[in-house]
């Protein structure tokens, strides 16, 4: 079985190089295509979908792309997984699912079991926070409106005393199949029971605190922790702190994006963040300290003597922890920008040409004297033209 395995990039039809997005979208792509449900019953879609699953599922997770890379299919064998080669039962597809398709599946591949009991939805919301507060995480509490069981009927929807009656539609099973006539010959669509909702049972008389729903709708309080190191788009997953599930089946999961504001000096790229900062004139020319703001707060830095206007200099660990390793950060890069005095008064403006003869008389070309283009002054620049020549 394991020799006729296919590779897991050739399977996802990507290069040994691609990047996690590079998986990401090939393997979205592959599931949307042979994902079972689009094709109830076909057993070579779902075969692919496995098989592009596993690929995805190694090939995402660093150390099983590093294992897979060196040892080949070998390197998942004999472990619990048995003759099948990969170990599919420690795995959380809600998860691949949950951060692949969003809502494409409605809410993670929510599927029913066999006992009729099934996962809630996952609920979606957003919270802002600040730069500082994504770099450093933070926790944040957040208020929600959550369905809980209903007290009086135990989430049953009847009435106390009362009991619910088998659908008489789908005769308990909560699916029926709709047969078509179309084009290409009968098409037959298994569906939910549009008279019991799936559940399989109809409720004669409704519980009154709940109207039939089986749940009661609260305001809650919720504290979101969020991870240092967390960027703009990405979210958060609070397990089980969705909608309820339906007969036993666990709660579905919150998931929180993050929407983090743009920062006044500083720009995030990844883990590493960019900025710039002023150096005078003379600091450049001469070198000396300068102080940088960064996310840890002011620090020093030592210019080097002739450093040149726009040059990038890095502050190594001065960047954003890593969602892993908060310990581990990225880096600052800070441009240092040369700026030229504006507002000179007679001695600096004395010494300025002092330095000019002394190298090289740029001042005093030589040449033909190209007129400037006459314009009026203002009354304010002729004030500032006094007070320079005081
Ligand atoms: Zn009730
Ligand atoms: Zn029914």
């Amino acid at each position: 079985m394991a020799d006729t395995k296919r590779d897991y990039y050739e399977v996802l039809g990507v290069d040994k190089n691609a990047d996690d997005a590079a998986l990401k979208k090939a393997y979205r792509q592959l599931a949307k295509k042979y994902h079972p449900d689009m094709h109830p019953g076909d057993k070579e879609a779902e075969a692919k979908f496995k098989e592009a699953s596993e690929a995805y599922a190694v090939l995402s997770d660093a150390d099983k792309r590093r294992q897979y890379d060196q040892f080949g299919h070998a390197a998942f064998e004999g472990g619990a997984g048995g003759g099948g080669g990969f170990d599919f039962s420690g795995m959380d597809f809600s998860d691949i699912f949950g951060d692949i398709f969003g809502d494409f599946f409605g809410g993670g591949g929510r599927s029913r079991a066999s006992n009729g009991s099934m996962r809630g939805a996952n609920i979606r919301t957003a919270v802002r926070i600040t730069f500082e507060e994504a770099a450093f995480g933070c926790s944040k509490e957040i208020e929600l409106v959550l369905k809980d069981e209903c007290e009086t009927c135990h989430g049953s929807g009847a009435k106390p005393g009362t009991s619910k009656v088998r659908c008489g539609k789908c005769g308990g099973k909560g699916r029926v199949v709709m047969t078509q006539q179309s084009f290409f010959g009968t098409v037959q669509n298994v569906t939910t029971c549009p008279d019991c909702q799936g559940t399989g049972e109809i409720i004669k008389e409704k519980c009154t605190n709940c109207q039939g729903t089986g749940y009661v709708s609260r305001k809650k309080r919720i504290e979101i922790n969020i991870p240092a190191g967390i960027d703009d788009g990405q979210s958060v997953r609070i397990r089980e702190k969705g909608e309820p599930g339906v007969n036993g089946g666990p709660r579905g999961d919150l998931l929180v994006e993050v929407r983090v504001a743009a920062h006044p000096i500083f720009q995030r790229r990844d883990y590493d963040i960019y900025s710039s900062a002023p150096i005078s004139f003379a600091q450049a020319a001469l070198g000396g300290e300068v102080i940088i703001d960064t996310l840890d707060g002011k620090v020093s830095y030592e210019v080097k003597p002739g450093t040149q206007t726009d040059t990038r200099i890095r502050l190594r660990g001065k960047g954003v922890p890593t969602l892993r390793n908060k310990n581990v950060r990225g880096d600052h890069y800070v441009t240092l920008v040369v700026q030229v005095p504006t507002s000179l008064n007679g001695k600096a403006k004395e010494a300025l040409r002092t330095f000019d003869a002394e190298t090289g008389n740029t001042l005093k070309p030589g040449g033909t004297k190209v007129k400037a283009e006459k314009r009026r002054k203002g009354f304010g620049e002729k004030i500032r033209d006094a007070i320079d020549d005081l």
